[in-house]
């Protein structure tokens, strides 16, 4: 058998056995991702792979798994790689159309159950759906709720709708939309809920790690990361129930202001929940037509 040489750059030299191929990919990228990516190309588990460490490599696998590592070595996500990800208990279809669903984002999902019983057939909406990670596993968990998903891009809206139906996802209706421009007016929701763009535009984390390969539109947006916020909080009431509420998502520097915001435009009841490293990350509110302020329509 040819030993898998490890100082070569392309791995030209079969077989190799599984244990080789990822002591030579070690050597470029992180453990964990060599072992996330040579999974994914070979369809199998953690516990397969170290049973099968001694196996000889197809060389299909091989091609795949290598061109995979010469990805990732320039940066491409993980996420985009596999073309999966988790969030919740479910797992999402990803491409570079859509971001990355992100861990903290499960407290905007997490604080979104909380307001929805489930006996009550409520009706919800997600703004800037993306992949449909919110909006579906609020959908799965409350399947009793009516759950409407937007988003602006066309690409997005095709993976939201891939992974609804992949996921069997019946109370959802998804609707390529700027913002809330598709919707019949009035109030009808219950909640709304959203992770908007909400990066400054010029702040650096845009041009490091996965955010280099993630869609701009999905990321960021002027005033500060604020635009979109500022907008859908000023937008929001027109398409509450009385007494509705709103939830979002916002930057690790974003409550106080998002807390203001909510409060100009006349929510009561308005909080902040942080998330898993201590950062306030979601705020909202509940509206009721009453709070109008005299001269507001
Ligand atoms: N929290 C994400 C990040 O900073 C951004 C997500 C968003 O803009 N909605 O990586």
């Amino acid at each position: 058998m040819n030993q898998c040489r490890h100082d070569r750059t392309t791995p030209d030299f079969l077989p190799c056995t599984v244990s080789q191929v990822l002591d030579w990919s070690v050597q470029k990228i992180e453990h964990v991702d060599a072992r996330a990516l040579l999974q994914h190309v070979m369809q199998v588990n953690h516990a397969y792979l170290l049973a099968h460490a001694d196996d000889l490599l197809s060389s299909d696998h091989f091609r795949r798994f290598s061109k995979l590592v010469w990805e990732r070595i320039k940066g491409v996500p993980i996420a985009y790689l596999t073309g999966l990800r988790e969030f919740y208990d479910l797992t999402f279809k990803v491409t570079p159309a859509v971001l990355i669903p992100r861990p903290e984002t499960e407290l905007l999902v997490e604080q979104a159950l909380a307001k929805i019983p489930e006996s009550r057939a409520m009706k919800i909406l997600d703004l800037g759906t993306g992949s449909g990670a919110i909006a579906i596993t609020i959908a799965k968990h409350r399947p009793r709720s009516h759950v409407t998903a937007i988003d602006l891009s066309i690409d997005a809206i095709a993976i939201a709708k891939w992974n609804a139906q992949n996921l069997a996802t019946g109370n959802i209706r998804i609707v390529q939309s700027n913002w809330f421009e598709k919707l019949v007016a009035g109030k009808s929701f219950d909640l709304i809920v959203s992770n908007p763009p909400y990066v400054a535009q010029n702040d650096p984390h845009l041009q490091q790690g996965d955010l280099r390969f993630e869609p701009d539109v999905a990321l960021s947006t002027h005033d500060n990361g604020l635009a979109c916020i500022r907008y859908i909080i000023a937008t929001a009431p027109a398409y509450l129930v009385d007494g509705g509420q709103l939830l979002l998502e916002h930057g690790y520097d974003q409550s106080v202001q998002c807390r203001d915001l909510l409060e100009a435009q006349g929510f009561c009841n308005i909080h902040s929940q942080t998330d898993l490293a201590g950062i306030e990350r979601v705020s909202g509110g509940s509206y009721y037509a009453e709070n109008l302020q005299p001269g507001m329509q």
